[in-house]
């Protein structure tokens, strides 16, 4: 654990306290500015990480083709194209996490980067502990167990088989739409679940029109689930997008 600064040297202690699964587990790194790429996947290593750099979309369809990572970490601007192209190449293909490396912080970049299938992006410049930590927690949603008819996402639990749903010790007592919304949202949990992908699954597969009816049931299913409705922490709003379910607790 010999670091170059102290602050280094607690981000690494932070990172390994908070979970030390990264054994083994290949990074395919997406990335064309070796500036970034390769100080990163130096840190990778370090932890245990397996990193592979790609520096371009050719680059990287011939290490996807080589050997499938168990997570990419995918910059959006490259040198032969946009990342965002071979997020879908992969989306369509795969189930492999994708984390999206964007140098643009405008919301608008972060939520076409995750409405495409993208689990979770950074802004770059980012901290290499920061980013270790988001792979871990996008590995261990991914990885986490599921008993048939049955969702756990942080100290939610959901039956889908009989209809019953819990927060902490708590049963809900929830309407039939209100269950259907949470067992969709909790089905995804970290991803962004769009407006349209909602009014689709819980009401009808040909609605059109106005989805006045999902804000509705939204605010309901929010108040029963005991969230502050000016800050809610387990169902978030992705403005023009959609909703996403962020596990709080247990998790
Ligand atoms: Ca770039």
């Amino acid at each position: 654990m010999c670091s170059s600064s102290p602050i280094t040297f607690i981000q690494t202690w932070v990172a390994r306290l908070s979970d030390s699964s990264s054994d083994g587990v290949r990074v395919l790194l997406v990335e064309d500015e070796t500036s970034i790429s390769e100080p990163f996947s130096n840190a990778l290593a370090r932890e245990g990480f397996v990193p592979r750099i790609a520096a371009s979309l050719a680059e990287a369809r011939v290490a996807l083709a080589d050997e499938a990572p168990d997570i990419v970490l995918l910059d959006l601007m490259l040198p032969d194209g946009d990342g965002r192209e071979l997020a879908r190449e992969l989306r369509a293909s795969t189930q492999i996490p994708m984390i999206m490396l964007t140098a643009r912080g405008s919301e608008i970049d972060r939520v076409v980067g995750l409405e495409i299938g993208a689990d979770d992006y950074v802004v770059k410049p980012f901290a290499a502990a920061e980013v270790m930590a988001r792979i871990r927690a996008v590995l261990r949603r991914s990885r986490q167990p599921q008993a048939a008819g049955r969702l756990t996402a942080g100290d939610v639990r959901v039956d889908v088989a009989a209809r019953r749903a819990w927060r902490g010790g708590q049963e809900l007592s929830l309407t039939r739409k209100e269950f259907d919304l949470l067992a969709r949202l909790a089905r995804s949990p970290g991803q962004v679940v769009t407006r349209e992908d909602l009014m689709s699954d819980v009401w009808d597969e040909n609605w059109f029109g106005s989805t006045k009816t999902l804000d509705v049931h939204m605010t309901a299913l929010r108040r029963k689930l005991g969230e502050d409705p000016a800050a809610p922490r387990c169902i978030q709003t992705v403005r023009g997008v959609g909703f996403r379910f962020d596990p709080v607790g247990e998790d």
